[in-house]
């Protein structure tokens, strides 16, 4: 299978239906834009897993994204989609360099989730850009950035409710999106604690990437963690996220 893209933690490989990609999850970590790197065997085939399940549940409570099917063992099948280049970040409490920037303690609950925008390119180290540039430079039109809003705020609610049932707060995420060759804008990228801060409820851990950031140990423990849980949940009625 030809390969059409190589990122840090995911290869995209053509298949032979030209609406449909396959991703495959690799074991690969990484963190700072690379700066740092890593890597735990079965990381891919975890992510996959976590990702599918995510993507399954966002579904049954409306979202569509771009997930088709799961193959193998770290791979899934995906609607082909061209990625707007923009990170779409959701933060319900306060963490990490937002923290540090407005020089406030992690862990503060914010009045309301912010949805923000990074512009996607590495070589600038993905800059957070307002609306206004977003739209000047033509990285997406306004009515294009309110239906990315509207959507990341869905996904918040979803995965708010579907985390507390898990006994896990949903502290910040970030997402992408792609456009169909319809126009349709879906969800795309993965959904995992690469991408997302997970805090256990009980007893504060961090479940994600941070550990790995922040030399925290136990990656492979968290994240294993984090699907058992997601599994144990498939006995709670979707409506339940609605
Ligand atoms: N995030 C991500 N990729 C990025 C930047 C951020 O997945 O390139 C996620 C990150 O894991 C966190 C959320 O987006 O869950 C918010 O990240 P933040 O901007 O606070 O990044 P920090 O600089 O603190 O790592």
């Amino acid at each position: 299978m030809n390969l059409l893209y190589e990122g840090k933690a995911k290869k995209i490989f053509e298949t032979e239906n030209p609406q449909v990609v396959l991703m495959e999850f690799k074991d690969s970590l990484t963190a700072f834009n690379a700066q740092k790197k890593g890597s735990f065997t079965g990381k891919g085939k975890l992510n996959r897993d976590i990702a599918s399940l995510i993507f399954f549940r966002l579904k049954e409570a409306g979202v569509e994204s771009h997930f088709i099917e799961n193959v193998g063992s770290n791979s899934m099948k995906t609607k082909k989609v061209e990625i707007i280049p923009l990170e779409v970040v959701v933060r319900n409490i306060l963490a990490g360099s937002t923290a540090k920037k407005m020089g406030r303690d992690e862990g503060e609950v914010l009045p309301f989730p912010l949805v923000e925008f990074y512009f996607k390119k590495d070589e600038l180290n993905d800059p957070f850009i307002s609306d206004d540039q977003a739209i000047a430079f033509e990285i997406a039109d306004r009515k294009t950035l309110e239906e990315l809003k509207v959507k990341a705020l869905k996904i918040n609610e979803v995965l708010k409710k579907m985390f507390e049932l898990m006994n896990i707060k949903l502290v910040d995420f970030k997402v992408e999106f792609g456009r169909t060759t319809k126009g349709d804008i879906l969800l795309a990228d993965e959904i995992t604690p690469d991408c997302c801060r997970l805090w256990d409820i009980n007893t504060g851990e961090k479940m994600d990437k941070d550990r790995f950031r922040r030399d925290l140990g136990d990656i492979d423990k968290f994240y294993h963690e984090v699907l058992n849980r997601l599994q144990k949940l498939q006995m709670i009625k979707s409506d339940q996220l609605r």
